[in-house]
């Protein structure tokens, strides 16, 4: 009967794995759709300075399924990274992301707003990566100074040279990296001297407990205190309560984003609440 049970045990196993195949396949072939039937937004959230200023925004990608409503990028943008579509999809966000600073540019309100957007791994490794990015800047008359990468410490993980010489270019250009998720990863922290980055990113988990928990607390005033002395500026994300604003506005943090501010939201609701026309 034990051997039975232990037996069936792994039928049931068996069947579920047989399942998650078949809704990730069926995952995939509707991603490689998405793109076309336009199903793909790029949210913004915004970034405010530690007087509430509006300072900046990330971009934030939302896929709206036709049958399954809104799928969470932490759950596509992984299997976008796996089967190579991330690369298309990567180059549809920059494009976003240039028409957006162009309409920006011609606004006298948002003329110093920068735009964030993530980068994966896989789409910075991407040989031509800096000359589509250069072109895609050129073509679109943006000012990259305004143009923000957000990249994260995967990345460095990897040929850390061939990354230096690829960020070194886009720097050149003035584009602008933050390092995204900081603390999260496994790389080691000397790529800070050797890499052209400007900003780092605060993790949203860090932000969370630091009022709760002193050894957070101490993380994220460490991690202050590092980018200062690197003069590097900082973004806390995933910011939700005025006195967690309080305390890293105390800290000198740089920048705060988070759902206390400004959830995403479609560009043309971001725009419509600055009274962009
Ligand atoms: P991320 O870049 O670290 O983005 C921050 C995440 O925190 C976003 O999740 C955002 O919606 C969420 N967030 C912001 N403020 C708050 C808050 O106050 N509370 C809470 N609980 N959450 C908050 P989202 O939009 O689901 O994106 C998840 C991740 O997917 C992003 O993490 C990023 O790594 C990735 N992603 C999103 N868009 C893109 C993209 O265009 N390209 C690539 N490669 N990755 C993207
Ligand atoms: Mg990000
Ligand atoms: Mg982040
Ligand atoms: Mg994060």
């Amino acid at each position: 009967a034990k051997l039975n049970h232990h037996h069936s045990g792994i039928e049931i196993f068996r069947s579920e794995l047989a399942e998650q195949a078949a809704k990730r396949i069926a995952l995939e072939s509707d991603l490689r759709h998405a793109m076309n039937q336009q199903q793909l937004q790029l949210f913004l959230q915004g970034q405010v300075d530690p007087q509430g200023k509006l300072v900046g925004a990330e971009g934030l990608l939302r896929w709206q399924h036709p049958q399954r409503g809104f799928i969470s990028p932490a759950e596509f943008i992984p299997l976008a990274e796996d089967t190579g579509l991330i690369i298309p999809i990567g180059r549809w966000v920059i494009e976003q992301a240039c028409a957006i600073l162009k309409q920006w540019q011609l606004s006298s309100n948002t003329e110093t707003l920068t735009l964030a957007i993530n980068v994966s791994g896989r789409q910075f490794q991407q040989p031509d990566f800096v000359d589509n990015l250069s072109r895609q800047i050129k073509q679109a008359g943006i000012n990259p100074q305004r143009l923000k990468l957000e990249v994260t410490e995967s990345l460095m993980l990897h040929d850390v040279e061939l990354v230096a010489e690829k960020m070194k270019a886009l720097t050149k250009l003035g584009v602008h990296f933050a390092i995204d998720d900081f603390g999260t990863g496994y790389s080691s922290l000397s790529y800070l001297a050797e890499l052209p980055f400007e900003t780092l990113k605060i993790d949203i988990s860090f932000v969370r407990d630091m009022l709760t928990q002193p050894s957070m607390a101490s993380i994220v005033k460490a991690i202050v205190q590092l980018a200062e002395s690197l003069n590097l500026t900082t973004v806390a994300e995933g910011v939700e309560t005025p006195e967690q604003a309080a305390y890293l506005k105390q800290l000198g943090c740089h920048a705060l984003q988070g759902y206390l501010f400004s959830r995403p939201a479609p560009s043309a609701a971001f725009d419509e609440a600055l009274h962009i026309h």
